[in-house]
């Protein structure tokens, strides 16, 4: 059976029309925002979305507000060719909203969404901009699609805590669902920006992951003192010669308060610069 082709709309408005029309037969709506380039990462929302709901839209838009200049917003990938080929691979979207960037931002445009809380620490306090931008473009992706349920990745730990206490904060009649990270063989976490990386430093990467298990480890053998564990956590990342840390840290999952002492659940979190690259990952300790 061929697959189907998912619609693809630029205007925003367009979108809110033809979604309008199935809600008020009924249908429910899964979003699943993105910024393109494409991998199991992002499949796995979808097909999480497709799963929970009669319709599913992936937005495919390199925001440019939650890029501070000199960060890599010209250089993101752009494929939507191949973007879309994958998800027909996938099969059951019904629409991309791929919109260029004066549809989400017209001549004029001068709306502002802060969160406070979550995100002032880690990703806040090396890209201070970053999480407006992302509660900006999320909060119109929500208005324009209305969708019952959203998805997003653990991957960006974080962000996702962010779109949940905005949700929270503004009422906002939204369902998000959190879905686990995908992974590389070697457990590198996946990612667009991952291409990025030159053969050496690809060879690197998995540091991260590695140092991950390694907290996991020394956490199941009792251990609890969270700056012993991020030293040995630290050390082992440095073994990789391109390697720099920017953070690691040991937070409650909820309100990313870094802990002293690792008792109850608690979620690690690093982000680490191979070369050029920086690279997030994370994991929930049980
Ligand atoms: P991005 O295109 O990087 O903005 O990511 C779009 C969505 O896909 C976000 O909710 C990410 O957290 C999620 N995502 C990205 N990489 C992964 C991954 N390796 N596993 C699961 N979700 C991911």
């Amino acid at each position: 059976m061929a697959a189907i082709q998912p619609e693809v709309i630029n205007n925003p408005r367009v979108l809110s029309e033809r979604l309008g029309a199935l809600r008020r037969e009924g249908k429910t709506i899964g979003l699943v925002p993105t910024m393109g380039a494409l991998h199991e990462g992002h499949l796995s929302l979808v097909r999480r979305s497709k799963s929970l709901c009669d319709v599913t839209v992936v937005s495919i838009f390199v925001n440019p507000t939650q890029f501070a200049p000199g960060e890599d917003y010209e250089k993101y990938p752009r494929v939507l060719d191949a973007d879309l080929a994958c998800l027909e691979s996938v099969g059951g979207v019904d629409f991309v909203l791929a919109p260029a960037p004066a549809d989400m931002y017209p001549e004029g445009f001068d709306a502002h969404v802060h969160i406070g809380g979550v995100t002032r620490r880690l990703e806040g306090e090396f890209r201070p901009t970053h999480f407006d931008g992302v509660a900006l473009v999320v909060l119109k992706l929500f208005n324009i699609s209305r969708a019952d349920t959203a998805f997003f990745g653990q991957k960006d730990y974080q962000q996702a805590a962010v779109i949940q206490k905005m949700v929270r904060d503004l009422n906002l009649p939204i369902d998000i669902r959190v879905c686990p990270i995908v992974r590389e063989a070697d457990g590198l976490a996946m990612s667009s920006r991952n291409k990025y990386l030159s053969e050496s430093e690809r060879k690197e990467a998995p540091i991260l992951k590695k140092s991950l298990d390694l907290a996991a480890r020394l956490v199941s053998g009792g251990a609890t003192d969270a700056a012993e564990i991020k030293y040995r956590m630290r050390a082992l990342i440095e073994t990789a010669p391109s390697s720099a840390i920017d953070y690691i840290s040991i937070a409650d999952p909820d309100t990313l308060e870094e802990l002293d002492a690792v008792e109850g659940s608690a979620v690690i979190l690093l982000a680490v610069r191979i070369g050029t690259t920086r690279l997030i990952d994370n994991m929930i300790l049980p």
